[in-house]
């Protein structure tokens, strides 16, 4: 098991993409992130990509995908490229994992998740229903006969005992510095799960570096994906991109705004009213008469915004 020497950040054209999740329309939230997606591309010369992220099926909402696309074309947003859906990717998917397990890398778990709260705890302290578990490590060596459920990535330094910290230092636009151990935060996560859906973390990993991406431009609630995300591309060998995390629109119970706390799709007849208040949260203060003065003025402002 070897770690191929890290490559820094990606050179060459810049090409940024916005990857929502079909699993509804776009609403104020997620609008932030396509807007500030376009005017880095746009600010930088560089190509703007839509990938369609369908992987969790069950999740996905019929014709979300195509309404997605209506929205963002409706304020003047269009693809550079034709979109991509992950759904079509899947042997790209596998194609990764094999290389990952025969590196040593991944490897089968066979715990359920009330068997990671049990190895954590074993007096069983209640815990918060989906309270994120650390994955303990029990499956690293072996399955002790039971059936794989899941695969996992293996969070170790390639020179370590088992447990040591993973400290991935990684850089972000706005927010700064970061850093996580992502043993201590994560564990061993999970690459394909006990459906057999492919988890975020791999296809978003393998998507970026397939279409060449150079800048991420995503919500902050992404964040702490993204020392995984680092570690995954370093075993694959794979480029860093660029990242910059934006700000999130809370919904009235202060949290992320979302479906579930009441966001309601973006009102693609009032374009300018909805572009204004995406460039708000992004401390963009633009006037334009139509959604393409609006886009032109805001792309200028955006050059001395987060720069790199
Ligand atoms: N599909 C993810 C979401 O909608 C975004 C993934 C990303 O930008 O990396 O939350």
């Amino acid at each position: 098991m070897t770690l191929p020497a890290a490559t820094s950040h990606a050179h060459g054209a810049y090409r940024g993409r916005f990857a929502p999740s079909p699993t509804g329309l776009l609403h104020a939230g997620s609008l932030v992130a396509a807007l500030a997606s376009w005017l880095d591309a746009r600010a930088h010369g560089g190509q703007w990509l839509v990938r369609i992220e369908d992987v969790d099926a069950p999740r996905c909402v019929s014709g979300a995908d195509a309404a997605i696309l209506g929205q963002l074309a409706a304020l003047g947003m269009r693809p550079d490229e034709p979109p991509v859906w992950q759904s079509g990717r899947v042997a790209h998917y596998e194609a990764a994992l094999a290389r990952l397990v025969a590196s040593g890398w991944a490897y089968p778990c066979g715990c359920t998740r009330s068997d990671i709260a049990q190895a954590l705890d074993p007096r069983g302290a209640p815990r918060a229903r989906h309270a994120d578990l650390v994955y303990p490590g029990t499956c690293r060596h072996g399955l002790r006969g039971r059936p794989a459920r899941t695969m996992r990535l293996l969070v170790a330094p390639a020179t370590a005992a088992p447990l040591d910290p993973l400290r991935i230092d990684w850089h972000d636009r706005r927010l700064g510095a970061q850093h996580q151990d992502v043993t201590a935060a994560v564990g061993d996560f999970v690459l394909r799960r006990a459906d057999g859906l492919w988890a975020y973390q791999l296809a978003v990993v393998v998507d970026d570096a397939a279409q060449g991406i150079t800048h991420v431009v995503r919500g902050e609630d992404l964040a702490d994906n993204t020392p995984r995300q680092i570690h995954l591309q370093h075993v694959l060998g794979l480029p860093t991109p660029v990242y910059l995390h934006t700000p999130l629109v809370l919904g009235a119970d202060g949290e992320k705004l979302s479906k579930q706390n009441g966001a309601r799709p973006i009102d693609a007849n009032a374009p300018m009213e909805v572009l204004r208040a995406a460039g708000h949260t992004l401390g963009l203060h633009v006037e334009g008469r139509d959604a393409a003065a609006w886009l032109a003025s805001a792309t200028t402002q955006w050059r001395n915004r987060w720069p790199e």
